[in-house]
């Protein structure tokens, strides 16, 4: 972050090299090295094997393989890039930009990378073999301009499943991407005016800043925009994107209420028109400009469509039971599923655990939910401190919610504690929870979460639909909580716009204009420990931008405020991985070339 960049952390830039780039998924930072050992024992007091299966699926998935190498000054180091493990061909020096070896790999036949058995190819107009499940389509729809991008995606395949350790890393066989615009926002280090940054073939940023610092390795291809600046792929800390479509359907009424009506809705939906609803939400948010996303759901789909669309998010499997006397049944039916949607996990894909929310979950089914999402090895989320009839279901034992666990048989319990005493109570809090909305947060409440390092979500559009009230986001970020912003779901607010959420916030908490932005760039990622990936531009990160067009002469004294005031009509170009996953119209003419826009510029 430059001087004229005021965020509450002033972390300094922590660059890693392309090759650092893990061929599998790599967890967030906060879980490495934390797993443990012993044996799970099921209810009979027998090692309980599933729960072995799926930690070692997991775990692989989310800790990186021991590194090999140092490459560099930086003491960065990483798995060998396109090579199989084990092999001795040398990476590419990146550190000093050497040029001479920022060559776009052959990509021999003999490291072609395996093939996914299970997802469909076919041909493209110009003979070239395509993944019938992505561009093919989403071409058609204008959603993914570039022909080529299908090349960059059968360079990434994911071990769906299977041993993720026995897997071939991926070949690298694609071009290097330089773009360019009139600022490059790093976020992690100051804006370079006329920046640029260069993507290598794996998705990867390998330099970024201002354009002479910058190279071009032969056969790059080039994108040039101009009065536009580049961003970090934005990220939206919560979403249900299997509520896809059912945005309008819901009244405005109170929450219990309106908590019943989503619940028939979700029910009467089949599950291919779940899974259909997963895909449209992922690719809605690539229109927004948003890259990563951290989802909460029930039914599955959304992690199958990130894995199905090469996409990037963590995906919460959601587990209710509010009646204590279900706790066996609520408990095994969820780890059962937990363990198949582990195959889903890898790449930029993760797999967390959702223990819904006071109203729907039990203590109890707090406690063994959580204890053995952190004996598997994957994070948390929890909608937790939303509405006043929550806190009053814990407080007093009263309320709307409480009705209603009494129509069902289910004796409220009047626990005398607000919610996020509760969580703390059952061994919920810890650094690797995310909290979902906070509104009904003390500043004792607050206290607890910095104590336990957990982060939080903020969601001020739904938050607001709702009737909740404000979350204390200054207080929040007084506390130096982990935050970033999110939308939760097209059924309480749509469209997903993240810029809408972040000018309120900034509103709400009396925020700078770069700390905004930091919303849903790097305090994003640091909120869903994801900040080594993604939420800032740096090398060794995910070449993922959000590319906007703020306007023709805007000086290093206005972009802040540019930059916050952004909307999503905005948007030029959304990136991921390297690959361009939305290009506005008019911006789309040469999807192979290089290219300027506005065209002539
Ligand atoms: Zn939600």
């Amino acid at each position: 972050m430059g001087a004229d960049a005021p965020h509450r952390d002033r972390d300094g830039l922590r660059p890693r090299l392309a090759g650092a780039r893990r061929p599998q998924g790599r967890g967030p930072a906060r879980h490495r090295g934390r797993c443990r050992r012993e044996p799970v024992l099921d209810s009979r007091g027998r090692q309980d094997r599933n729960h072995q299966r799926l930690r070692r699926c997991l775990v692989r998935g989310l800790h990186p393989r021991p590194r090999r190498r140092r490459l560099d000054g930086h003491g960065c180091a990483g798995t060998d890039h396109g090579q199989r493990p084990g092999g001795t061909a040398r990476r590419p020096r990146l550190d000093g930009y050497d040029e001479r070896r920022l060559r776009t790999a052959p990509g021999p036949r003999g490291l072609a990378a395996p093939r996914r058995p299970d997802l469909c190819r076919s041909r493209s107009s110009d003979g070239r073999e395509v993944h019938s499940l992505l561009p093919a389509r989403l071409v058609d729809r204008g959603v993914l301009p570039s022909r080529n991008r299908a090349q960059g995606i059968l360079s990434h395949p994911q071990s769906l499943g299977r041993d993720q350790s026995a897997a071939e890393p991926p070949a690298v066989t694609g071009r290097y991407r330089r773009y360019a615009a009139d600022w490059v926002v790093p976020i992690a280090a100051a804006p370079a005016h006329a920046g640029a940054v260069l993507l290598d073939p794996a998705g990867r940023i390998v330099a970024v800043g201002p354009s002479e610092t910058v190279p071009a390795p032969p056969g790059t291809l080039h994108r040039s925009f101009s009065a536009a600046a580049i961003l970090p792929g934005l990220i939206n800390v919560h979403t249900h994107l299997e509520l896809t479509g059912l945005e309008g359907q819901l009244p405005d009424e109170e929450f219990p209420e309106w908590v019943r009506h989503l619940v028939a809705l979700k029910r009467a939906r089949s599950p291919a028109a779940v899974r259909t609803a997963a895909r449209k939400g992922i690719e809605d948010c690539w229109r927004m400009g948003v890259t990563t996303l951290a989802d909460t759901g029930d039914s599955g789909a959304v992690i199958e469509a990130l894995a199905g669309l090469e996409a990037s998010g963590i995906a919460y499997h959601e587990v209710f039971g509010p009646d204590p006397r279900m706790l066996e049944e609520s408990f095994a039916a969820w780890a059962a599923r937990l363990e198949e949607l582990g195959q889903f996990a890898g790449g930029r894909v993760r797999l967390g655990a959702s223990p819904h929310a006071p109203f729907t979950v039990s203590g109890p089914l707090y406690r063994r939910a959580a204890a053995h999402a952190r004996s598997v090895g994957v994070p948390l989320a929890v909608h937790i401190a939303e509405s006043p009839a929550e806190t009053e279901l814990l407080a007093t034992g009263s309320g709307e919610f409480a009705r209603r666990w009494v129509e069902r048989g289910i004796e409220p319990v009047a626990a005398r504690v607000t919610p996020i005493r509760w969580l703390e109570q059952h061994g919920v809090l810890g650094p690797d929870v995310l909290c979902i909305h906070c509104v009904q947060a003390s500043d004792e409440d607050l206290g607890r979460l910095a104590a336990h390092g957990s982060a939080v979500a903020h969601c001020p559009r739904s938050n607001r639909r709702h009737g909740h009230g404000d979350a204390p986001l200054q207080a929040i970020l007084d506390r130096r909580l982990r935050v970033g912003v999110g939308t939760d779901s097209v059924a309480s607010v749509a469209p997903l716009d993240l810029l809408a959420e972040v000018r309120i916030a900034r509103q709400l908490g009396r925020l700078s204009a770069w700390e905004a932005v930091d919303l849903v760039t790097r305090g994003a990622a640091r909120a869903i420990g994801l900040e080594d990936e993604v939420g800032s531009l740096a090398p060794g990160r995910w070449g993922d931008l959000a590319i906007f067009t703020i306007g023709p002469q805007v000086d290093q004294r206005q972009l802040a405020e540019a930059l916050a005031a952004l909307g999503s009509g905005d948007l030029l170009c959304t990136v991921l991985s390297g690959r361009e996953v939305w290009m506005a119209p008019g911006a789309a003419d040469r999807p192979e070339g290089d290219y300027h826009f506005p065209p002539g510029s």
